[in-house]
């Protein structure tokens, strides 16, 4: 695995050639202008950390100290998950990759310096085979064709990958041939689904889902644990860095053994799985059905006992948990640490006003949106917490987006 450097002002992976150097600040990239993916495209690595690193201290900057940004050393093909949507350009040959900034036209991408490389042989190789299966892609307009997304996810730690095949319609013709043909390119991959998307839609990935081949999920290690991912559950992007993020969350709460832990907004159990081997039990609650039963295998795959999920909105479930300590009569004891990672949304008063009559001791709050952290902190510093620190993670290179850990403490 590769390894994650503390960005202390040098150019994190400083290398000598020039060419090396060039790539660095450019990233090489040919479809830099179509794709719009990345915002830091001719901006060196260096300087984006520097940019980031600003982006927290402006927004976390008022409420506690900004440690140094944690950059990786190799800021390249980091993302485990690819997506492409699939088109026929104006000449008729079939295209596959991203939409056009601010559009629906298909930009054709043959490699991305961001993406694992794997996957995109693979959907390359995908684009290379419907010809001759007789697969049309899907066209948005006329609701005609099949084959409208492909979507791989490749375990970093356990080279397990998933390929989902998301069709406008639920028959895909010789779907056996097809895995076959696939899986004789690519024997790493070692599960084939299909998602079934029949509406007009942004989302990409519609209800129904069949397992073409293999498990239908993945199973990737974390910090020591093995985490199963469904296709729909949420699973941090960058394996590297988030290993990096969840060591620093955890060593934040401060954990003994004995303390009571909500992992709030836990997708598959990640962060709760990790902090219950310090903890004296851990309660996870996540929105997302699959991400919940995910976390429930997980625990058990783990032989992790002293956790228990729950699949609610985080925010009634924690208005429900502050309302039964009230009627116990207690005030506060309900949780000792409450780690959060909300969506880029944030937060809601809901939850927030329910962690102050929880008032556990500390509070560990993951974001990977400066804006809306810095609102809930105003929220949390305003009734009764002090943000102590945070560190920023650079979990997403060459794009403006930022993840950042804090550290909050009962005043
Ligand atoms: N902590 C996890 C997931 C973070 S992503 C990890 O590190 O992998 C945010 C998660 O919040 C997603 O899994 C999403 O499904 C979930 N989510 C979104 N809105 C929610 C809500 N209102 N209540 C509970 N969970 C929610």
């Amino acid at each position: 695995m590769r390894e994650k450097t503390k960005y202390n002002g040098n150019a994190p992976g400083r290398q000598n050639s020039h060419k090396k150097a060039e790539r660095q600040k450019n990233n090489g990239c040919p479809y830099a202008k179509k794709c719009g993916g990345c915002d830091y495209q001719g901006t060196s690595y260096e300087k984006q950390l520097k940019e980031k690193q600003k982006l927290v201290q402006k927004y976390v900057g008022k409420f506690c100290k900004v440690q140094p940004i944690i950059g990786m050393e190799h800021p390249y093909h980091y993302r485990n998950k690819v997506h492409a949507v699939f088109d026929i350009a104006k000449g008729g040959a079939i295209i596959s990759g991203v939409y056009r900034a601010g559009t629906h036209e298909v930009v054709n991408i043959d490699s991305c310096e961001i993406e694992d490389e794997i996957s995109g042989a693979i959907i390359r190789d995908i684009r290379g085979l419907l010809r001759s299966f007789k697969i049309k892609t899907y066209d948005e307009d006329t609701g005609y064709g099949l084959l409208r997304h492909v979507l791989v996810r490749r375990g970093f730690h356990s080279g397990e990958v998933m390929v989902v095949l998301v069709l406008g319609s639920p028959i895909l013709p010789s779907k056996n041939n097809f895995v076959k043909a696939l899986r004789k390119l690519h024997p790493e991959i070692s599960t084939v689904v299909l998602n079934v998307n029949d509406k007009r839609t942004s989302m990409v990935l519609g209800d129904k889902e069949t397992v073409l081949y293999g498990k239908g999920y993945i199973e990737d290690t974390l910090c020591g644990c093995t985490f199963r991912i469904s296709p729909k559950s949420f699973y941090q992007v960058n394996p590297v860095q988030t290993e990096a993020l969840y060591r620093k969350a955890v060593a934040y709460a401060k954990l003994t053994g004995k303390e009571t832990v909500i992992d709030a907004y836990c997708g598959i159990g990640t962060i709760g799985m990790i902090a219950a081997k310090q903890a004296g039990k851990v309660i996870g609650v996540e929105l997302n059905r699959d991400a919940v039963r995910d976390a429930v295998i997980n625990a058990r795959r783990n032989s992790v006992k002293n956790i228990q999920f729950y699949q609610a909105d985080a925010g009634k479930f924690m208005v429900g948990m502050a309302e039964e300590q009230r009627e116990a009569g207690r005030a506060g004891g309900g949780a000792d640490v409450v780690f959060m990672d909300p969506p880029r949304a944030g937060s809601d008063e809901a939850f927030l006003s329910s962690v102050v009559k929880l008032a556990p001791r500390r509070v560990v709050y993951v974001s990977c949106n400066p804006e809306t952290l810095a609102r809930d902190l105003g929220y949390l510093t305003k009734h009764g917490y002090e943000a102590v620190e945070c560190t920023p993670v650079d979990m997403f290179p060459w794009t403006k987006h930022c993840e950042t850990c804090v550290l909050l403490s009962k005043c």
